[in-house]
């Protein structure tokens, strides 16, 4: 196994102060980082895509699993420190310069599975979730994603129905894929710490209900949690056919959105679907 200077001393030795607007906080203890990058499974030969590397510390521990890691930068100050790693571990490693949001990640991974795994930059991570949740294509090109959220963000993605966190985030994550919190982080962990602590959230795809638009459910998401604290019968007045497809399915119209279990939203999304095409 290569032997690697700390994440500390390439940070100092590479000028890598942390970037606020760049949303850097670094992990630098070399356990955690290979705790975070057990939890896809064994890597071994398998394709990772990770977002924003920064100075490698999480790009390391992938790569001593096994994994051929493909990189997306955006801060150009880490690419040194990066070929560095890269020359540690022979044709393992693909850095690319840019911003994630921007670039076609099935491309990137040349039309092939691959696994996510990433501390996100705050500032894009939800973004870029709902990016990979919401393809019209299922089962994705991803395998799994293994990615650090701030707390509050995490238990949004994970919630049960019923909980102030539920919302579009858990149906997005839910309705066709298997989301878990796989590890509570606090924040000192990070150099230098957020203000609120993170966690790590895990998720694999699930099969596909039957005929349903990821496009439906969102706009049925969007309308039902925009009014969470109305009746579904007032939050969906804008959306054709909705109120008598909750007549069909027999959920009392004076509902409130958080009420309704991942299954009802694809339930209705379905009948909405139907609904469209046979008009
Ligand atoms: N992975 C490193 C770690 O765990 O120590 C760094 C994590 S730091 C929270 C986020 C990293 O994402 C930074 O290196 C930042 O430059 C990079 N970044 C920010 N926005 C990005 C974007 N849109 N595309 C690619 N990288 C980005």
């Amino acid at each position: 196994m290569a032997d690697l200077p700390p994440i500390r001393e390439v940070i100092k030795r590479h000028g890598l102060a942390a970037s606020k607007a760049l949303g850097q906080n670094f992990l630098l203890d070399e356990q955690l980082l290979a705790r975070i990058a057990a939890l896809p499974g064994d890597l071994t030969g398998e394709s990772v895509l990770e977002v924003g590397p920064g100075p490698g510390g999480l790009t390391r521990a992938l790569l001593r699993a096994g994994a051929k890691v493909t990189a997306i930068e955006m801060d150009r100050r880490c690419l040194p420190a990066l070929a560095e790693l890269g020359e540690a571990f022979p044709g393992q490693l693909t850095v690319i310069e840019g911003d994630a949001l921007k670039l076609d990640h099935a491309t990137l991974m040349h039309g092939a599975p691959f696994h996510v795994a990433s501390n996100l930059p705050y500032n894009v991570g939800t973004a870029l979730f709902v990016k990979w949740l919401s393809g019209e294509a299922w089962p994705p090109q991803w395998r799994s994603l293994t990615l650090m959220f701030q707390r509050e963000v995490a238990d949004r993605i994970v919630a049960a129905p019923g909980s102030d966190a539920y919302g579009r985030l858990a149906v997005l994550a839910q309705w066709r894929a298997d989301a878990a919190l796989a590890m509570k982080v606090h924040r000192s962990a990070f150099t230098p710490p957020p203000k609120v602590m993170s966690a790590i959230v895990h998720v694999t795809p699930a099969d596909m209900p039957e005929t349903v638009s990821a496009r439906m459910l969102e706009r049925l998401t969007e309308a039902a949690f925009g009014q969470r604290r109305k009746m579904l019968r007032q939050s969906l007045k804008g959306v054709p056919g909705a109120l008598d497809a909750l007549a069909v399915l027999g959920i009392d119209e004076t509902r409130r959105a958080e009420t309704l279990g991942v299954a009802d939203f694809v339930a209705l999304a379905r009948a909405l679907d139907q609904n469209r095409h046979a008009g």
